[in-house]
């Protein structure tokens, strides 16, 4: 959730963040391979050439030392690439469970497009079922960009920008990843936000055609955007070419599992639409 309704959804700290991206098979830093790729942030959609990252990367580690995991489903050489945050906020299931109905489905590994998918930045938050990490911090205000002090309390934005394991994780791989876009999935305000945001207006209004999910109007945008400081949203709008759509999934109760093959169809004919509007 955002906000003062609670769920929700962004300058860069170099050094900190480069240095919790690993390797899951080799458990090898990628400072070195980062560092080129973080210097052309902000400016371009062009990545730098590297080395295409294995499959399944470890971005992190929780506050309590549990893994923070990507995977990569469709093409290793894609120029498109989505990156879909499953969960943020410990207390809100059903984004993983799309995740993992995701990785399920077959991408084609020649079509240009991947999708990676973090099925939940918050490992503790999961296991314990709270909206905060194990430090009671909402990792959807703890992000650099427009950050604000914000008390104790179900929203704490954390004692500094990017305090958290879990955000500085996720910030180092957005970096490394470059992602066209970002699709992060909340609970429970049925509804697709940043609508406010006019580069991610019309891909916020085709996923709630395709998901089925209702799209704000945009009146009273700029009051509702400064409720929301911190984000994620906020931080990879800032300083990324890309767009950034946050799924809020309905209450738990009436997310079936035929919804969740809808939200799963969603995403993958986002992928499809990302990669055919650049050609
Ligand atoms: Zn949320």
């Amino acid at each position: 959730m955002q906000g003062e309704i609670k769920c929700g959804s962004s300058k860069r700290r170099l050094g900190r963040v480069v240095s919790v991206l690993l390797l899951a098979a080799s458990t090898v830093s990628l400072s070195a391979a980062i560092e080129p790729a973080m210097a052309g942030a902000g400016g371009s959609t062009t990545r730098v050439s590297e080395e295409p990252l294995p499959d399944q990367v470890l971005i992190g580690k929780s506050t309590r030392g549990r893994p923070i995991l990507a995977k990569r489903q469709g093409d290793p050489n894609a120029t498109r690439v989505l990156l879909v945050v499953g969960q943020m906020h410990g207390d809100e299931p059903k984004g993983t469970a799309v995740v993992r109905s995701l990785r399920k489905r077959r991408i084609s590994e020649n079509g240009n497009v991947a999708i990676w998918t973090v099925s939940t930045m918050n490992p503790d938050g999961q296991t314990r079922r709270t909206r905060v990490n194990a430090r009671s911090v909402d990792l959807n205000r703890n992000f650099p960009t427009k950050w604000r002090r914000l008390a104790k309390g179900g929203t704490y934005s954390g004692p500094r920008p990017a305090s958290e394991v879990e955000t500085t994780a996720v910030m180092a791989f957005t970096e490394r990843l470059r992602p066209d876009a970002i699709m992060s999935f909340h609970q429970p305000l049925d509804t697709v936000m940043t609508v406010c945001d006019a580069k991610a207006r019309p891909w916020v209004r085709r996923i709630g055609r395709l998901a089925g999910l209702p799209v704000p109007s945009t009146r009273g945008c700029v009051a509702r955007d400064r409720s929301y400081p911190g984000t994620l949203n906020k931080w990879f709008s800032a300083h990324f070419p890309g767009w950034f759509a946050t799924v809020e999934l309905p209450v738990s109760s009436v997310v079936n599992k035929s919804k969740i093959r809808r939200y799963t169809n969603t995403v993958i004919e986002i992928s499809r639409l990302i990669r055919d509007r650049s050609r």
